[in-house]
């Protein structure tokens, strides 16, 4: 499978995102706050990296990764700045992000930088995520919201990490995210449209290979 992180075609170091989501499934609300926030930090490119299995996740709460992978490519496939990565599915067990940026840094060169992109909610919980502390020292985050996203959990994450982590993480709101995975999948299970929410090629895949027909147990738990 081909590694989208190839550095080597890069004539200056560069400012690097790395899109980090379960992509159960993959929607417009990712891919304009994706292409949002490359525009909003100058990145030169973003890299979708599908979680094989995220850590605070079990494996019968998510679809299988191959689906959200390919889904992932179908979604990214019109943006030039856009690439996916399967680094991830790759490895065995949970998808540890502070696993993927080691191996991200030492293929970019300290030179570059990384910025790790994800949902706010996720990174609210960063304290408890493996290694938190040397992952905000090997990247920047750039947590994104809703506009009028009620943002208290910011203080107490400020005050765990104390100001000088707490700087690396940018809060950054997008319109677009008011679609949810976790909506799309309800949509879909009780035979409601998609259309529009996400990209054409992403409906179709999912309709074909009847994703998100049962009940969902990531709902339950
Ligand atoms: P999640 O709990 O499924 O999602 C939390 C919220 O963030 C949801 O509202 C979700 O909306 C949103 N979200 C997730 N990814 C997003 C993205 N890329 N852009 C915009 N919104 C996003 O979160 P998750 O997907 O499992 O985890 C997010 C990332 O954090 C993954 O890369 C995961 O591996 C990493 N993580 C790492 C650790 C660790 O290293 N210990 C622990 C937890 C998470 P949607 O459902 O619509 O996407």
């Amino acid at each position: 499978m081909q590694h989208c992180t190839d550095p080597s075609t890069r004539s200056r170091p560069g400012r690097v995102g790395l899109m980090g989501g379960t992509f159960d499934p993959i929607h417009y609300g990712h891919l304009a706050a994706a292409e949002a926030v490359r525009q909003g930090f100058d990145l030169d490119t973003v890299v979708f990296i599908p979680a094989a299995l995220p850590p605070h996740k079990q494996a019968s709460q998510v679809t299988d990764a191959s689906h959200r992978y390919i889904m992932t490519i179908l979604a990214t496939l019109s943006n030039e700045f856009f690439k996916v990565s399967p680094i991830e599915l790759e490895r065995r067990g949970s998808s540890y992000t502070i696993d993927t940026v080691r191996e991200l840094r030492a293929v970019y060169g300290d030179e570059t930088q990384l910025f790790f992109i994800t949902g706010i909610d996720a990174i609210l919980e960063i304290c408890s995520w493996r290694d938190s502390g040397t992952l905000l020292t090997l990247c920047e985050f750039i947590a994104v919201t809703r506009p009028g996203y009620v943002t208290a959990g910011l203080n107490k994450l400020r005050e765990a990490l104390g100001e000088s982590l707490f700087s690396r993480i940018h809060v950054f709101s997008v319109p677009a995210l008011a679609i949810s995975s976790s909506e799309l999948r309800e949509r879909v299970r009780k035979g409601k449209s998609i259309k529009y929410l996400v990209p054409e090629q992403v409906e179709g895949y999912i309709l074909k290979n009847r994703l998100y027909l049962a009940t969902d147990k990531k709902a339950e738990c």
